[in-house]
């Protein structure tokens, strides 16, 4: 015991639920983990040298509060890409992870009580990132039988329209769902008429597997109300680099480098300069995981397609989101945990509409996802 009072605002926020998880399945060591959010390969190794070579010269001090220029001139040409075109001198901020630019976005742009749609199932830091801002989250449901696409009618549905800001995150993370243009369009359409600011969460942008990504940044009259989140965690599987950054429009950006710059300075230096060479060089290598991942990704459908596990086809990031078999997916997760030692999050971690689904990451090995696939179908023969 201390002389420690935790603040309310973060006592009554919950422990993650894919944490909970992850202790189960790191007491035993034959654990098949489909579990993780994160990349099972390696950085490029040209980036990497980049790091080291950064340390071999010395270079341990801080960057500019907003990133290196260098990078931030390289972001804003790579995010041309997806048709975007931001100024690196005010409409770009590099952060500590994508993550360290959400809670920067929550912080910097709402005031307490503000409503914040967030679609769901969703990434598990959106929630928590708008009730530490002292805002109050309103939960959006995708549901299974629309692929989880984001719709108008869901938005209503929702009570979104009362919202000061929408949240969205496609490719998705846990679904991986992904929206084309079109409806994109009609979401922008209900962003510009209930006037929403809009964050979108586009970290997966490169780990698209069919047609191209779109941001919702780049349709007409969304530019000024939106900032996009990206980084470098997945696509150049850099998750512990942790480096991201943001760009939007210049008093959003402003606002949120306020923050940053009393609270992180600036990004790690090393992870900027390895972050520089992964745009530069590392074409071929995100090419190569992103072929792997949809390789993964088209295997394990089949298995579950032929173990009559319903799934939603999904076409990015590296989640498959099937229904539990039987319903109840903690339980079903435990079972298969104790049983065949593999692990899956139970949907129910991710929100509104998660519920019933499991949360199945493909970023393993095809070795493993293999055996993964064995193993389900013997529980399944079994049970
Ligand atoms: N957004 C989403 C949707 C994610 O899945 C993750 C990582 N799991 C992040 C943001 C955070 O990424 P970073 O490592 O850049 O902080």
């Amino acid at each position: 015991m201390s002389e420690f009072d935790v603040s309310e605002r973060v006592a009554s926020v919950p422990p993650s639920g894919i944490r909970k998880f992850f202790e189960l399945a790191e007491e035993r060591d034959d654990v098949v983990s489909l579990g993780v959010g994160e990349p099972d390969f390696t950085a490029p190794w040209r980036a990497r040298e980049a790091a080291i070579d950064s340390l071999e010269r010395g270079r341990t001090s801080y960057t500019a509060n907003r990133g290196t220029r260098e990078l931030r001139e390289e972001i804003a040409r790579y995010v041309e890409r997806f048709d975007l075109d931001y100024d690196p001198d005010d409409e770009i901020l590099v952060t500590a992870g994508a993550s360290e630019a959400i809670d920067l976005a929550f912080r910097a742009l709402c005031d307490p009580g503000d409503g914040v749609a967030i679609v769901q199932p969703s990434y598990v830091s959106y929630v928590p990132g708008v009730q530490f801002a002292g805002a109050e989250p309103i939960p959006v449901p995708t549901r299974a039988e629309d692929g989880f696409a984001l719709t108008p009618e869901v938005l209503e549905r929702s009570g979104a329209a009362d919202a000061e800001m929408l949240v969205l995150c496609y490719p998705n993370n846990p679904t991986g769902a992904t929206m084309d243009r079109e409806g994109l369009e009609a979401v922008a359409a209900f962003a510009r008429e209930h006037d929403l600011t809009v964050l979108s969460d586009e970290i997966y942008a490169e780990l698209t597997y069919e047609g191209e990504h779109v941001s919702i940044a780049s349709l007409p009259g969304m530019r000024e109300r939106t900032v996009v989140f990206n980084g470098f965690s997945k696509a150049y599987a850099m998750t512990g680099l942790r480096l991201g950054y943001a760009c939007g429009p210049a008093d959003a950006i402003g606002a949120m480098n306020r923050v940053h710059q009393y609270t992180m300075l600036s990004a790690p230096t090393t992870a900027q300069h390895a972050a520089l060479t992964a745009l530069r060089e590392c074409d071929e290598e995100v090419t190569s995981m992103c072929a792997q991942y949809d390789r993964r990704r088209r295997f394990v459908l089949a298995r579950f397609r032929e173990m009559g596990v319903e799934c939603p086809e999904a076409t990015g990031a590296f989640y498959l989101f099937p229904e539990a078999p039987g319903g109840d997916a903690e339980a079903f997760a435990e079972g298969l945990l104790e049983a065949e030692g593999v692990a899956m999050v139970p949907g129910d971690a991710f929100g509104a509409g998660g519920a019933g689904h499991l949360r199945v990451s493909y970023a393993t090995g095809m070795d493993d996802l293999r055996t993964a696939m064995d193993r389900l179908e013997r529980f399944l023969d079994n049970h």
